[in-house]
């Protein structure tokens, strides 16, 4: 008997109260060697040179993880705000934005009007709103994964908006961002940017017009750093502050050590930072063309990644063949979306792999 039956089956007093919630899937984290993994839009080039040089200052000395970290993220937010030019109350540090973007939903989604966003997006936004009881709406975007702002236009609690969106790669530019936020003062707006840095505009200048937007960013995808888990956002200082309220009511020490001093290593590291954005973003373009060229169709993305169909074979298929030669791609079993593939940007040599691979399998 499958897990989900037997439950089903024997379902206890006590079971009445438990929190039920059908949890967000992470992409897969295969544990063979010598694949290439396309699958989780990780960036393909290591973290900058000092990441390293910090972990081995600290493997010298670990008494430092004897203490308690520092609940307020002092040295990383004050290298964050120097970094973006703002001040140390407009911004909040959490655990990957995953932790920012759910403490964000806790915070600020506490009415009985449907939060908004699209059909299409980050498949977690659902899953904070079951969790933590949040009415919700997904509004349809068109065939061409655009979004319609006029559709927003309705009441509403809030809504989140990822921008570039994923896994679609389409992305707004900021009088887009500004515009939509013109008519929708009233509500927190939080713009989703995990892949900004990727050749987007960043909604963060609009933080001091509008006191309700919240941006979101990330370490993991443009930074190399998925595996320590830092997101932050951006907002006015109510905002902030509100947010801080929730986040210590929850957990004081959400940030570790070792994460909060390489975290700022990476920040400081500008150079390397543009350097390694310029080789995924020449490789996306480069891949685009191939891509085109296999008969391959997709909107044009800004992200790390490429969501993609093709007209002659379906989509899972494909991902079925490319992972019978160790390439792993991600495919959502769902509506609208089923026959596509979302291809991350890995290296120059492993897309054109990708492209090999694909001319003999299609
Ligand atoms: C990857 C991703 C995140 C979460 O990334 P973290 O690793 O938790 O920072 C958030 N939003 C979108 C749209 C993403 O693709």
């Amino acid at each position: 008997m499958d897990e989900t039956k037997e439950r089903a089956e024997t379902l206890m007093s006590w079971e009445e109260n438990v929190r039920k919630v059908t949890p967000y899937v992470p992409g897969e984290q295969p544990r063979i060697a010598n694949i290439i993994k396309l699958n989780t839009n990780e960036n393909p080039y290591p973290p900058a040179p000092g990441v390293r040089k910090a972990l081995e200052i600290l493997a010298g000395n670990t008494d430092v993880l004897r203490k308690y970290p520092s609940p307020t993220c002092d040295q990383l937010e004050e290298s964050l705000g120097k970094y973006y030019g703002i001040p140390r109350e407009n911004l909040f540090v959490g655990v990957g934005s995953d932790d920012v973007l759910s403490m964000a939903f806790l915070t600020f989604f506490h009415g009985n009007k449907p939060v908004l966003f699209p059909d299409i997006t980050y498949s977690f936004y659902d899953v904070w709103a079951d969790v933590y009881r949040i009415p919700y709406k997904q509004i349809p975007l068109d065939e061409n994964f655009e979004i319609h702002e006029e559709d927003y236009e309705i009441e509403n609690g809030g809504i989140v908006i990822a921008n570039p969106n994923a896994p679609t790669g389409v992305a707004k530019d900021r009088d887009w961002i500004d515009a939509f936020l013109s008519k929708h003062k009233d509500v927190v707006v939080i713009v989703d940017e995990a892949y900004v840095d990727f050749g987007a505009e960043s909604a963060l200048p609009l933080i001091d017009k509008y006191d309700n937007l919240l941006v979101v960013q990330t370490f993991s995808k443009s930074r190399s750093l998925a595996g320590l888990r830092i997101g932050m956002a951006f907002g006015s200082a109510k905002l902030i502050h509100y947010l801080k309220d929730v986040k210590f009511s929850v957990n004081s020490y959400t940030m570790n050590q070792p994460s909060l001093m390489l975290a700022t290593e990476s920040i400081a590291d500008e150079e390397y930072f543009r350097a390694n954005l310029e080789k995924v973003i020449a490789t996306r373009e480069s891949t685009k063309l191939k891509l085109k060229s296999l008969g391959f169709r997709f909107a044009d993305s800004k992200a790390n990644f490429i969501f993609a169909t093709h007209p002659n074979k379906p989509a899972e298929e494909i991902m079925q063949a490319l992972r019978a030669e160790g390439i792993i791609v991600r495919h959502f079993k769902k509506p609208r979306i089923d026959n596509y593939l979302r291809i991350s940007i890995g290296t120059d040599e492993e897309m054109q792999r990708l492209v090999d691979v694909l001319a003999k399998i299609l």
